[in-house]
């Protein structure tokens, strides 16, 4: 009996706990200190009432024979599929209800479709990025190509005509830098991949909080699209589905390589793998996609967005170089006096009492860059600029 060696190929992912090290040790050397955390990419709003009641009604019909569910679906119950459908109609793309698939998450799907790839195909990934894309691909023994996001591409990275491979990760509104690629560049990247034959997996978790209308929001609105690409989307930072789980996956009927349709690939591997997302979270998700609770979200999302407005403001009157914050909860800063993440990460922690996110954490580009995150109370996110500006001289000789 052998493990999967590739396991051991796995980096430690400290991130997190080092973070919560760091930030115990300091509170006990400093009980007296309020410590704000602008770090954690999880949502703190609640789930809005249009999700609570319709998800309440499912609770009740689960307890009367007449209306009570046992398996669904794997792919999503249809009414669920055509809220979606009816979403993207919104953005003008046009989706059959059996390109669409309910998932308990984006995370699991960006996983589990490389059940449907070889093994031996190579995987472009842009570095600084979200750590799944990596980790799931050396589970697998992928070789990997990482591209440079950096200050002279605004950390999205472009493919030029040497870049080949058979698979690449983009993730527009990006985690951590809250970049968005415009269409104009999203367009280079189809028709990269059509000329390559390769397949783009687009991650588009964080849709909802594009508010620029030139800017889009699915890979589908860009030509080509459908015969490249696959889109992963979730509900977590949308509508707060971050502990109630729901998203989903589009693998266009059109995607076809090696003579083979890939959406009847995904269909058999969930068939055989995923039995499906809960009756009642589906209706609950299916309430996002209503009229009211589309408005619902809306409310939410403005709201971080306020929240990163009142950071950005920050970071503008400091002169720091940053991206994201506009169409993103993310905002992505270049670590002033050309400190290292972690010396950053500790003078914020020590001065200012603020958490965030060492931009290292995602990749060796990121060293250099802090991650801070809008997902706070407005009151946190007041308290902790204000902290900031009544230094004197913000950020500057720290
Ligand atoms: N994709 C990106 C870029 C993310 O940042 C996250 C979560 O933080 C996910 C996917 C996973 O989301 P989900 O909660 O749907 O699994």
């Amino acid at each position: 009996m052998n493990i999967n060696k590739n396991y051991l190929n796995l980096n430690d992912s400290y991130l997190f706990s080092l973070i919560a090290k760091k930030v115990n040790e300091y509170k006990q050397q400093n009980p007296e200190k309020e410590i704000i955390s602008l770090g954690i990419g999880d949502v703190t709003l609640p789930l809005t009432p249009a999700v609570i009641n319709r998800m309440s009604k499912a609770v009740s019909e689960m307890g009367s024979a007449a209306s009570f569910k046992g398996y669904g679906e794997e792919q999503g119950y249809g009414f669920l599929r055509r809220a979606v459908s009816g979403y993207y109609e919104q953005k003008g793309v046009g989706l059959n209800e059996k390109e669409i698939f309910i998932s308990d998450g984006a995370k699991s799907d960006l996983g589990n479709i490389l059940d449907i790839f070889d093994v031996n195909n190579t995987v472009i990934i842009p570095d600084p990025v979200y750590p799944v894309y990596v980790d799931t691909n050396i589970m697998a023994g992928r070789k990997i190509i990482f591209i440079d996001g950096n200050v002279k591409n605004s950390f999205l990275p472009m493919p030029d005509e040497e870049l080949y491979g058979d698979i690449v990760y983009l993730c527009s509104p990006n985690n951590p830098t809250g970049a968005v690629y415009t269409k104009e560049q999203l367009k280079i990247w189809v028709d990269w991949a059509l000329e390559k034959e390769a397949v783009i997996l687009f991650d588009s978790a964080y849709e909802a909080f594009i508010q620029d209308s030139d800017l889009p929001t699915s890979i589908y609105q860009i030509d080509g699209a459908k015969n490249c690409a696959i889109e992963f989307c979730s509900l977590s930072k949308t509508a707060g589905f971050t502990g109630t789980r729901c998203g989903y996956t589009v693998v266009p009927k059109e995607l076809e390589r090696n003579g083979t349709s890939l959406n009847k690939l995904w269909l058999r591997r969930q068939t055989t793998k995923f039995n499906g997302v809960p009756y009642i979270v589906q209706k609950g998700a299916e309430a996002v996609f209503s009229k009211e609770g589309l408005a619902q979200i809306k409310d939410n999302i403005d709201y971080y967005l306020e929240n990163a407005r009142i950071i950005t403001d920050t970071l503008n009157q400091s002169g720091i170089w940053y991206t994201g914050g506009n169409n993103s909860p993310y905002i992505w800063l270049k670590c002033p006096e050309n400190m290292s993440s972690w010396g950053f990460f500790d003078i914020l922690l020590s001065k200012y009492n603020i958490v965030g996110t060492p931009g290292v954490g995602f990749g060796n580009n990121g060293e250099g860059f802090f991650r801070l995150t809008a997902f706070a109370s407005r009151d946190n996110v007041n308290k902790a600029m204000n902290r900031i500006q009544q230094s004197g001289s913000p950020f500057i000789n720290i």
